[in-house]
């Protein structure tokens, strides 16, 4: 038996949605794009939305909308996906690593508290793996040391913390659609919030800075003729993310499969926690609360590389998603204290997780991983 690591899950949905587009013969930023940001909206239970084609992209835009002081610092969990900390670069500002609770992999608040100091803006929060931060404590926190709180929401879409959508406890957060995460577009991302002004500021970045779209130009001047229906201006330097009508009609039908994904996603993992329970030596990798929704499933294995090979040997793919950030050249000049993070890293391991594996393929992954925990003896 051979069991993958991902899959997105898109079928006849996608396809009519699709079809559609190809016969409206509008491929680009359209009506499309307008659609998903509203539905996202309300199924977020946000005041706006803006597509973009990435979640880096959304990262880049939200912090970018603050229009922080050059120089200043953002306080970023160690424990990420180099996005996260590539926002505050993108910026000008300079990412502080804040280490990780190793009962949960989330950024540790204590720590945080520890690192903050006068120059720091804001608080990227990761909700790592889908398992959510503390928002009932970071924010009161933040509110009064006038930090602004942009939520990376790439591991969480239809997540929840205490009975409130992830992340609209944050003042802005940011989507990932990317292949891999709960709702995929192939590539693509969503900034949301409440904050309309500072949502349209972004909305007015992200097609190279052009004051309006064509299809929105086209839309106004319908019926009547106007020799300046193609004019826009270009106020600022922006940059080219805006989503396109592709992405966002499969993100359209994906939508509306989020709920029902989510909930498979938990059933499968809970299948994986009854099946290992008994283990020694794999664990799982975190307290999951099976009231929200999580991107992947992982466990925590001492001896990591002997269990990725042990399962590559039984056709079973496994994932490292990340590894502290600092650790990435790019990131070696900067000076992170974070032991923990260090210390605990190199063990976890991301296990297949996708709607359709099949039961006979959850069995065989538990039992191949019931083996090796017995060779660990
Ligand atoms: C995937 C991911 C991103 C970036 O999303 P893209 O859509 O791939 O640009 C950002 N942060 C985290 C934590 C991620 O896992």
């Amino acid at each position: 038996m051979k069991v993958r690591l991902v899959k997105p899950y898109v079928g006849k949905e996608e396809l009519e949605n699709l079809k559609d587009v190809f016969e409206r013969s509008w491929l680009g930023n359209g009506p499309k794009v307008l659609e998903f940001e509203n539905a996202w909206s309300k199924y977020i239970g946000c005041r706006r939305s803006v597509a973009l084609n990435s979640g880096t992209a959304a990262l880049h835009l939200a912090v970018w909308a603050y229009n922080f002081p050059e120089g200043k610092k953002v306080l970023v969990p160690a424990m990420t996906f180099v996005s996260t900390a590539n926002a505050a670069l993108y910026n000008d500002l300079i990412p502080v690593f804040v280490d990780v609770k190793e009962e949960t992999l989330q950024m540790d608040l204590d720590d945080l508290k520890r690192k903050y100091d006068k120059d720091c803006v804001a608080i990227i929060p990761v909700h790592f793996g889908g398992h959510p931060v503390p928002m009932d404590e970071l924010m009161p926190w933040a509110r009064s040391h006038n930090l602004k709180v942009i939520s990376d929401c790439a591991h969480c879409a239809g997540g929840q913390y205490k009975g409130k959508k992830l992340d609209m406890w944050a003042d802005v957060s940011c989507y990932s659609f990317e292949e891999k995460k709960c709702l995929a577009t192939g590539d693509g991302g969503m900034v949301s919030s409440d904050d309309v002004e500072l949502m349209e500021r972004i909305r007015g970045n992200r097609q190279v800075g052009m004051t309006s779209g064509t299809w929105q130009r086209l839309e106004q001047s319908k019926g009547k003729p106007d020799a300046y229906n193609w004019y826009y201006e270009v106020e600022e330097l922006g940059y080219k993310y805006n989503m396109n009508d592709i992405a966002a009609s499969i993100g359209l039908a994906q939508l509306k499969k989020l709920d029902f994904m989510n909930r498979r996603r938990i059933e499968i993992m809970e299948k994986y926690l009854e099946g290992i329970k008994d283990c020694i030596h794999v664990r799982p990798a975190f307290p999951y609360d099976m009231t929200t929704s999580y991107y992947d499933f992982m466990v925590r294995v001492k001896n990591r590389d002997d269990f990725i090979i042990f399962m590559q040997k039984n056709d079973i793919a496994t994932g490292v998603h990340t590894m502290p950030v600092p650790l990435h050249p790019l990131y070696k000049d900067y000076d992170a204290k974070i032991p923990t993070a260090m210390k605990i890293w190199n063990e976890y391991v991301v296990l297949p997780l996708f709607i359709e594996l099949t039961d006979e393929q959850i069995q065989y992954v538990i039992e191949k991983i019931k083996e090796f925990d017995h060779l660990c003896y």
